[in-house]
């Protein structure tokens, strides 16, 4: 698995109402030891609301930064090859795929080049745009 740059070897999970805190591999697996640990420690009280938004908010970071690396490439490819980087399904697939998508062109990394045939299982055969990063990442990277 190709590693990103910027990707912390460890994430910290702290808790925001005790002094509890350990480190984990991945920002998913801290955010499972924090949701373990509200289950054990503060069962009186629900996990804050931002211990809930974590892994959308880790996966959109993880696809951007893939995004970013395939764009660097100067390859055509399309954005289910983010899974090249580890990246997994979104948590809502129908709407964080084009949004990450939408992202990544408005902030000027890629361009539409084409269409391919789908790689994803889901819809294999289906045509799904083709990108390629821009001048300007290409140059950067
Ligand atoms: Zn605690």
């Amino acid at each position: 698995m190709a590693r990103l740059r910027g990707e912390p070897v460890t994430a910290r999970a702290r808790c925001s109402s005790c002094d509890y805190e350990s480190m984990h591999p991945t920002y998913a697996a801290a955010s499972t030891a924090l949701f373990a640990h509200y289950d054990t420690a503060h069962t009186d009280r629900p996990a804050p609301a931002e211990l809930h938004q974590l892994p959308a908010v880790e996966w959109h970071r993880q696809a951007l930064q893939a995004i970013h690396a395939l764009a660097a490439t100067g390859e055509p490819f399309v954005i289910a090859d983010v899974q090249k980087y580890g990246v997994t399904d979104p948590p809502q697939p129908r709407t964080d795929w084009p949004k990450v998508t939408a992202e990544a062109e408005q902030l000027g990394w890629i361009e539409h080049c084409g269409y391919a045939k789908s790689t994803r299982p889901t819809v294999r055969g289906s045509a799904v745009r083709q990108w390629r990063g821009t001048f300007a990442v290409r140059r950067a990277s």
